[in-house]
């Protein structure tokens, strides 16, 4: 017991899971000024209420550490909550229904812009621009896919930026064109240039409308802390979140990653020094910075070691992509490691993950062990011979496991052009664990849903929530052997992303001295099935002890 008098705050009869090192269960929790000050049993933590105390019956619901996700970029995802969200539905209809909903709603709107598009809806992932001229003919619509790398427009959105049959395909990008040779209505990569220039960029006010109501968001889903995986670049948030954090309306604990721009190099440090200078307020600070190493496997620019397959099976020339010189990684991350940087790489494909390894190895080396705790996160495909590296460098993997499931793009762009042996290679999460590695996760929002008890349930059982099922999903689980156990899963979301977050001294778990960051679920998972893990529910969700949401359910 670490003061005198009564507590403020006293939870009673639950499951408190503490995420402590011994991964020890109590019954009750008392909170002083924001703060935990005792952990134990009800009868014991019952003497430190006093008339004044606010003792909240938990009826055996379970109490644990909040969440914090690893990866998620929640201001543009918030944007996409408050534009024309077409993300909660997977069919044509719906689609059109939204959508012309959505115009109704905003007569005044000059664009009706938008995302969320699932390509499986479409035939060839491609929907056509008189799907939407059915709904919106006067004023132009520009959606993005659910993965952010095409484009679906009406023919209004077409004519304002002048494509037609004869524009050519941009060098990165294609334009779907119809029989007559006609734009048909998809922009693919690079091609979406040629209509996003047109579309008003969010102002400062939009980017801090995006961000209140991602932070709701995730406060309903039991998130209390994250790291924005982007900021900077495309994604101008860091004034945006300074005025959030200075007027207290932030109420998570957020760590930002500095978008490095991989056109310029080491020279960028500097500007990278300033903004982190200047990044801090309140409960956010950017600290961290974000090399992107690679693409994605589906469009083929996920670095890998051995050439992709096509179509039939047969090696081709393609590796993909390292955007980055492997040797100017090096340099730069052993840069940023010496100015006390932490460094977050996005790594896909075998190639990129053995690349981002060898760079924190080379920092290692010239910089000597350090605090600044670098991740790789995505890590979908790692070289059997990379797994344990993660451990020996002292590097966390930083998982997305609502990815690890077949489902329509695995089944259709990903396994064929891996190939059978590379395929197995995917979302190695057990051989990590088993390796000795730390395993941070994250959701990558507005990728894929940031909820995660649907995350954890994909962890434990390698098959999608049931309310989580996208296109042709298959019900058997994808490569089981890479399975954890629930424990280990919940660790990824609270005490080892606090860590990657620089967070866990006073976060992650529950633990007198630290601050009372705290989720309560409706029903202890641990008690059911683990194929049920998805359908717990946030009852309650707390940061400094304050209620920063209630779904009503404890009066
Ligand atoms: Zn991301």
């Amino acid at each position: 017991m670490s003061r005198a008098g009564p507590a403020d705050l006293v939870f009673v009869n639950g499951a408190v899971y503490t995420v402590d090192a011994a991964r020890r269960w109590a019954n009750a929790v008392a909170v002083s000024d924001g703060e935990i000050v005792a952990v134990g049993a009800d009868l014991e933590v019952r003497t430190i209420a006093g008339r004044d105390t606010e003792v909240v019956d938990l009826g055996g619901r379970m109490l644990l550490p909040g969440f914090q996700d690893a990866h998620a970029h929640p201001p543009s995802s918030g944007l996409d909550l408050l534009r024309c969200n077409l993300a909660e539905d997977y069919s044509l209809p719906a689609y059109e229904r939204i959508v012309s909903e959505y115009a109704a709603a905003h007569p005044d709107a000059d664009w009706i812009a938008g995302s969320g598009w699932s390509m499986d809806v479409f035939p060839g992932g491609n929907p056509s621009k008189e799907a939407l001229d059915r709904v919106v003919p006067d004023r132009p619509v520009r959606l993005w896919s659910r993965d952010g790398h095409s484009v679906w427009v009406n023919t209004r959105a077409l004519e304002i930026a002048g494509v037609t049959g004869d524009t050519p395909d941009p060098a990165d990008g294609w334009i779907v064109r119809d029989e007559g040779g006609e734009a048909a209505g998809t922009l693919h990569e690079g091609a979406c240039d040629l209509v996003e220039k047109h579309v008003p960029a969010p102002t400062a006010e939009d980017w801090l409308a995006g961000l209140r109501a991602a932070q709701s968001y995730l406060h309903a889903l039991g998130i209390t802390a994250w790291q924005d995986a982007i900021v900077g670049g495309h994604y101008p948030t860091l004034d945006p979140y300074l005025s959030f954090a200075r007027s207290k309306e932030l109420t998570a604990r957020v760590v930002g990653a500095l978008w490095w721009d991989r056109h310029r190099g080491i020279d960028q440090i500097e500007d990278l020094l300033a903004l982190r200078e200047r990044g801090r307020a309140n409960r956010f600070r950017a600290t961290s910075v974000k090399i992107m190493q690679d693409g994605v496997i589906e469009n083929l620019t996920a670095a890998v070691l051995e050439p992709y397959l096509d179509a039939d099976g047969r090696p081709t020339e393609n590796r993909g992509k390292s955007f980055v010189d492997p040797e100017e990684l090096k340099a730069a991350v052993t840069r940023l490691d010496a100015d006390g940087f932490q460094v977050h790489t996005h790594a896909i494909g075998e190639r990129a993950v053995r690349e981002a390894l060898d760079a924190y190895e080379a920092a290692r080396r010239a910089n000597g062990s350090n605090d600044n705790r670098h991740h790789i996160a995505h890590i979908q495909v790692i070289h059997p011979d990379d797994v344990p590296r993660f451990r020996k460098l002292d590097v966390t993997a930083n998982a997305q496991p609502l990815w690890a499931v077949y489902e329509g793009q695995m089944l259709n762009l990903t396994i064929p052009f891996l190939g059978p042996g590379r395929a197995g290679w995917q979302y190695p999460f057990g051989s990590l664990v088993r390796s000795g590695a730390r395993v941070a996760m994250g959701s990558d929002w507005s990728v894929s849903s940031p909820n995660p008890l649907w995350e954890m349930h994909v962890a434990v059982n390698r098959t999608s929530p049931p309310a989580y099922e996208y296109g042709d999903g298959n019900p058997e689980p994808f490569l089981p052997e890479e399975a954890i156990d629930l424990p280990t899963a919940i660790a990824g979301f609270t005490i080892n992303s606090a860590y990657v977050n620089h967070l866990d001294a006073k976060t992650g778990s529950i633990e007198v001295g630290k601050r009372a960051d705290l989720v309560i679920l409706d029903r202890n998972p641990f008690d059911h099935p683990t194929d049920q893990i998805a359908e717990a529910r946030v009852v309650r969700t707390l940061v400094d002890g304050e209620r920063v949401f209630d779904a009503g359910d404890l009066g």
